[in-house]
């Protein structure tokens, strides 16, 4: 893949990445909210409503947790092209893949090295 692309893609990937925080950011996961479900709490009048807003919130935590991730790994991606690493497996050394790259600007693994990754992710070492 041309790094020029790359970059390109890497630089669209991270200013979308970028809007979806902000937009959560704007729709105020801060102390204003906690308090209120504090109040809601201390009265324990509704709490069906209650339980929905924490799960939305811990929804939204963790969606926020991955939009992060990916910013960083979307960084990190940016950094190895500069460093003229980009494209390559950061396990096995081999070349990612431009059909993997294309879907993924931002991957770090080649397609068995992720595969294996998650595995061990999941199962433990
Ligand atoms: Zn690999």
């Amino acid at each position: 893949m041309d790094a020029e692309d790359a970059r390109s893609h890497l630089e669209a990937e991270r200013d979308r990445l970028s809007g979806v925080r902000a937009g959560f950011d704007d729709e105020g996961l801060d102390s204003s909210e906690t308090d209120s479900v504090g109040e809601l709490s201390s009265i324990d009048q509704h709490p069906a409503d209650l339980g929905t807003e924490t799960f939305e919130r811990e929804k939204d935590v963790s969606i926020i947790e991955q939009v992060e991730a990916e910013l960083a790994d979307v960084e990190h991606a940016l950094q190895r092209l500069d460093e003229g690493t980009y494209g390559v497996c950061e396990a096995c050394g081999k070349p990612i893949g431009d059909a993997r790259l294309d879907a993924m600007p931002a991957a770090r693994l080649c397609l068995d090295d992720q595969a294996r990754a998650e595995r061990q992710a999941r199962f433990g070492e």
